[in-house]
This record gives C-alpha cells, structure tokens and sequence, in this order.
C-alpha cells in the first residue's frame, strides 16, 4: 500500500479497515476526560467492556449453587479450562487437545521444562536467544542448576552480529547445528520482549529436530499478535501469558501447548497434580497417578474460574474478529508506524527501529532505539497522553494493537514523537 503523511489518509484507513467496530468493545483508558493513545497491549492489554459481565455470571452462580455450581452452573466450574481450548487452538495453530489455559506462565515453563529439558552426559545444552525475558532466564538458570549442572557450561545464548540488534535466522540455524548433538532444549521467545522480532518458528523447529532436541517457544509476545501454526510447525512446547495482547486481565491465567506427538507419552518425567488425573477417575481420591492424555494431564489444579471467565470474554472477541483480519491490519499498523517514523527522521540521526522491517518477522510492536535522550522523549510523549513503554537502557516499544488502536493513533503518535524529538 501507498502510505501518505496526513491525518485525513489515516482517517481514511480507518474507514475501510473491517475491525473498526472491535475498538468500541474496550474501555479505552481516559486522562483528563481524553482517551489516552495507549500503545502498551504488548504489557497489559485493554479490558473487553464484556468481560464484567463473564466475570458477574460467575460470581451469580456461585451466589446461587455455591458448590453445586462446578455441575449446574451455566458453564460449570469442574470443565472450565475445556472452554477456552477453541479460542487457543485458534489463536496457536494448534489442536484443543493440545492447549490448556492454566497457572502463571513462568510456572508452565518450570513444568514443561521437568518434562521437556532431559540432560544427559552427552546431550544436555539449551540454546537460547541472549537478552531473553528475564523470568525465562532465571527459569533456565535454575533448572540446569536443578540437575546439578552449571549454567555457564549449560546455557548457549546467541547474540545478534556485532552491528546489528537482531538476529538472522541463518545464523540460529547454523548454532543449532553447530552444537548438535551437545543440545538438549532450544528455547526461543516466538516474538523477542524487546526488539519484536518474530523468530522463524518453524525453521527453528526443523534444525532442532534435526539435531535431535527438544524445541519449546515463550509465546508471551507472540500469542494474539501475529500467526502461530504450532502443530504444523511440530513445536514441542510452548507457554504464554494472557494479560498482553490476549486482553485476559492483570495477572490472568496463563497457557500451555503440547504437540500432540507427546500426548500420550506417558513415560515423560512430570509434577502432577489432581487436575492433570484421568478425568473419569479423578475425585476417586485413589493412590497412583494417570495422566490426561495431551497437554491437559500437565495441569496441576482445579481451574481459576474467574480469571478462566476474563480469559474466555476475551477469546470470543478474538474469534469475532478472525485471525486473518487481525494479522492484515497488524501488517498495516505497523507499516504505517514505519512509514511515519521514517519520515520523521529519514536520516537515522536521532533513533533506529530495531525491529525487522520484513512484515513476517515482526509483529505489531515497533522498538525504538533512541540515540539521544532517550527518557526525555519518553516522558515528554507521556505527558501528551501517550501511554508507550520505556525499556531500560534505551528503547522505546509501541505497539499499535489491530482490536482496538486505529491508523488515527499511529498518525497522532508520529506527531506528537516528532515534537518531542525537536
Ligand atoms: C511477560 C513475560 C513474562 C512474564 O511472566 P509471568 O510468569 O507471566 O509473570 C515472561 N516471559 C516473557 C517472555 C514475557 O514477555
């Protein structure tokens, strides 16, 4: 598309776009009376105006059958994480036997990790991208420290050429074979906390398995964001928050996937709980432990139902919306984020995007490398009512989010960058 610098073109890309409608389904935050410009469904994504209601029919069943409603509330609580497996299969790529809404996404990795990091003599290397999420590093650190290994012998982290702020999926690709059969895991972010770089799942994948390891993803930044095909691309794991671009709430319940290759491997090492017992048999409180088959014998409780409600609100507007709508208007969000910001300062004097300008790889997140001045710019942005998000020591990451920002946000914020940078 033919972008042009001007508020009626963006005005016009708004009336054609197929989701204007969505941005109405969210309570868009007010500063002063003045919706705000927010740019941060990449850290906590807005509330779904439904969600209130998912969350007080819950809240009314429980004050009408108390326990009785696990069986006759109008969705009841005892198959609650069996109803956002459409959602998440759709959103993942993925078969519902394969994905379950549960705990907190750093405890999933810890869970996965016992199944799916299995060092031995030969075999025991994690290759990771450098600069990972912080919770992931530590989860990695502390589970090699688990099986009495050393991180630093352990933990290969690549980082992007000297130069550079991304990495080139070749050189993942020559890592993995490089090491070989010394690797045990590769564990890649899907889309990268800080630069927004969509790594190439699926290549990834490939060369681990070819190397004979296990590949798991943290689709945090990922999942809600851009296309996932996990079980066509044969991840083995993945786990993922739901308060980001899933719109599910402030410490919301997290997910897992599973290939459905391992459904029935019952032989995996696992921490279980009752929740991850054979359905049939589970409150026969009976000695010995049956795992579900699929990812759903890899849950440890009963279901967080009220979080579980946030979530579901939320992935019935995503299945509203349809993923190949979202995935067009993210390509066009950003693009257009891009267009503008290089028009901005074509001379790269004083910042540089450090995310991929190629569309597929990349989602709807831009990062903004500031040369100069950095928070300043930042600060100055916030008082103009945006609300975008400041990484240490120097990136600013906006994110304009295809349910409910508009191509009149983007041309806004450009403006008002291009004031603060002067
Ligand atoms: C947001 C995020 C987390 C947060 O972990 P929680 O367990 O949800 O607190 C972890 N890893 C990545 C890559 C993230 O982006």
């Amino acid at each position: 598309m033919q972008f042009e610098n001007t508020l009626a073109f963006a005005r016009k890309l708004d009336r054609i776009d197929p989701l204007k409608k969505f941005r109405t389904l969210f309570h868009i935050p007010k500063v002063k009376g003045k919706a705000v410009l927010y740019f941060t469904g990449n850290s906590l994504g807005l509330q779904p105006k439904v969600t209130k209601n998912y969350l007080a029919e819950e809240l009314t069943d429980w004050a009408k059958w108390g326990v009785e409603g696990h069986t006759h509330g109008k969705r009841p609580w005892l198959y609650y994480h069996k109803f956002t497996k459409k959602g998440l299969a759709l959103l993942t790529g993925a078969k519902p036997v394969e994905v379950v809404a549960m705990n907190h996404l750093t405890v999933n990795l810890h869970l996965l990790m016992v199944s799916f990091y299995r060092p031995t003599k030969k075999r025991f290397k994690i290759l990771t991208e450098a600069g990972a999420f912080s919770s992931d590093q530590y989860a990695l650190e502390t589970q090699v420290k688990f099986h009495g290994l050393d991180p630093n012998e352990v933990i290969v982290e690549l980082k992007p050429r000297q130069g550079e702020f991304t990495l080139r999926t070749e050189d993942i690709l020559a890592r993995i074979e490089h090491h070989n059969e010394e690797l045990a895991l590769v564990f890649f972010g899907g889309v990268q906390y800080y630069t927004g770089q969509f790594f190439d799942i699926k290549k990834i994948t490939q060369a681990g398995h070819v190397a004979g390891a296990v590949v798991g993803f943290d689709l945090a930044h990922a999942i809600g964001n851009v296309k996932l095909n996990l079980h066509k691309d044969n991840v083995d794991f993945a786990v993922w928050c739901s308060y980001k671009y899933l719109n599910a709430g402030p410490g919301a319940v997290a997910g897992a996937f599973v290939h459905q290759q391992h459904a029935t491997n019952f032989n995996l090492p696992r921490f279980a709980g009752w929740w991850g017992h054979y359905e049939k048999d589970r409150f026969q409180m009976k000695k010995g432990f049956i795992p579900m088959p699929g990812v759903d014998g890899w849950q440890l409780s009963n279901h967080p139902v009220l979080p579980g409600a946030a979530l579901l609100a939320s992935l019935e507007i995503f299945q509203k919306a349809g993923t190949k709508n979202l995935h067009a208007k993210s390509f066009l969000l950003a693009g257009y984020l891009e267009y503008l910001l290089n028009q901005v300062d074509a001379a790269k004097a004083k910042f540089i995007i450090l995310t991929p300008a190629a569309p597929q790889a990349r989602g709807c997140q831009l990062s903004i490398f500031m040369k100069q001045n950095g928070k300043k710019v930042f600060d100055a942005l916030t008082k103009a009512g945006i609300i975008a998000d400041w990484r240490e020591p120097d990136v600013i990451r906006v994110a304009p989010v295809p349910l409910y920002n508009t191509f009149e946000d983007v041309y806004r914020f450009a403006e008002i960058f291009k004031k603060a940078l002067n």
